[in-house]
């Protein structure tokens, strides 16, 4: 099969796809256009299977001819709610809501590539599962696993996925092995203390006051108790208590997030919780700490590196793949799928300065580069395929 040939072949029709999916953009678990569109295109193919999971999320099935793994590769769905103002003709037709992270491209990548690997069938040794996934921006990959993705995909061994990325050029493909994107915990601390007159602070007990100690404290423990090689952030997002100037208030609450570019987070996160405690306590408060997950890290599988290395490679040139200073304290919620099996995670490059596609995603001036979709989509099948072949191989 010549990947770069057949990526290029349905290029136009990826472009539609994605300019129809652009136009009407859907926020997270409100996806129904979108998936009435996934599936009606995984029909048409046919795929072997079409399966529906969480609602808006959709798993294609793809049997090939010869025995080999399951592999799944996943493509997130979902906009976000932010008005447009890219000035493309092809602009969001929903006031407020835009594909301003690409996942309209990722859409229609994923699904070109079930229809070109669907043509090559006979060649196909193993399944593949095409796994459409809602509300990436807000964790939606749990919510499939939960609801049993991983049964209906049939247990993949392996998980792909891909984003678009505006800060590496177009042409280029980067990736490193392990840690490459970081883990994102929620915590909502509340500190209960004594509220009274603001004359009379001794008579109180001002949670305010243990709050500025507890940012205080986080960060020092994070900065000298912490490894420079295990990147760690710990940031304060929202904070609020009090009514009036002359009142303390009973309680304040601290909102924010713990991203950790490495696997020592359960360490993080108890020690987090051992300095609120401990510090609200030498303030005489009390506190409630809630801690959730965002997402886990996306770790590259060392092993499926070098296979993804060679299949960039091939797709892009041994100078147009980057792996140094790849990582990011960013989260994607792939991770999820990359738990419980080895995975790889890569970034398709589509900076271009003259076409405005090196603008960050999440603004509402961002503009995919529809040149990479190509890359993208003969960079993830030759990832699968050499994978599958690698298994078939060696069973
Ligand atoms: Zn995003
Ligand atoms: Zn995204």
């Amino acid at each position: 099969m010549d990947y770069k040939k057949e990526a290029k072949s349905l290029k136009t029709e990826c472009i539609a796809i994605r300019r129809d999916i652009h136009r009407h953009p859907e926020l997270g678990f409100q996806e129904f256009q979108t998936a009435g569109i996934i599936r009606e295109y995984l029909k048409s193919i046919p795929l072997d299977e079409v399966k529906e999971c969480s609602g808006t999320g959709t798993i294609g099935i793809l049997h090939g001819s010869k025995p080999g793994p399951t592999v799944m590769i996943r493509a997130d769905i979902d906009a976000l709610p932010i008005l447009e103002q890219s000035g493309e003709p092809f602009s969001s037709e929903t006031p407020g809501v835009m594909h301003a992270c690409g996942h309209d491209g990722h859409t229609a990548m994923l699904l070109c590539e079930a229809k070109i690997l669907a043509a090559h069938r006979g060649e196909i040794p193993g399944t593949i599962a095409f796994v459409f996934q809602p509300n990436e921006e807000d964790a939606g990959a749990q919510i499939m696993i939960d609801d049993g993705a991983m049964e209906m995909a049939g247990h993949p061994e392996v998980a792909f996925g891909l984003h678009l990325k505006h800060n590496y050029p177009f042409g280029t493909i980067a990736m490193c092995p392990g840690p490459m994107m970081a883990s994102s915990y929620y915590f909502k601390v509340t500190i209960h203390g004594k509220g009274g007159h603001g004359g009379y602070p001794h008579l109180c007990i001002n949670p305010i006051v243990a709050a500025a100690h507890v940012i205080e404290n986080l960060e020092s423990f994070r900065a000298f108790e912490n490894s420079v090689f295990e990147p760690t952030v710990i940031s304060v997002g929202m904070i609020h208590a009090g009514e009036k100037n002359i009142v303390i208030p009973n309680d304040i609450e601290l909102e924010g997030s713990i991203r950790c570019l490495h696997r020592n987070h359960e360490h993080i996160h108890r020690r987090f919780c051992e300095v609120v405690e401990q510090t609200c306590s030498l303030y005489r408060c009390t506190c409630d700490i809630e801690l959730k997950c965002g997402n886990s890290l996306v770790y590259n599988d060392p092993a499926l590196e070098k296979l993804a290395e060679e299949a960039a490679v091939e797709t892009v040139g041994g100078k147009n793949l980057l792996t140094e200073n790849i990582a990011v304290m960013g989260g994607d919620d792939m991770a999820e799928f990359m738990n419980d099996r080895p995975g790889i995670y890569f970034f398709v490059g589509m900076g271009d300065p003259s076409k405005g596609t090196d603008c960050p995603n999440h603004n509402d001036h961002f503009r995919l580069n529809e040149d990479s979709l190509a890359i993208g989509m003969e960079m993830t099948m030759r990832l699968v395929l050499k994978y599958m072949e690698q298994q078939a191989a060696q069973k």
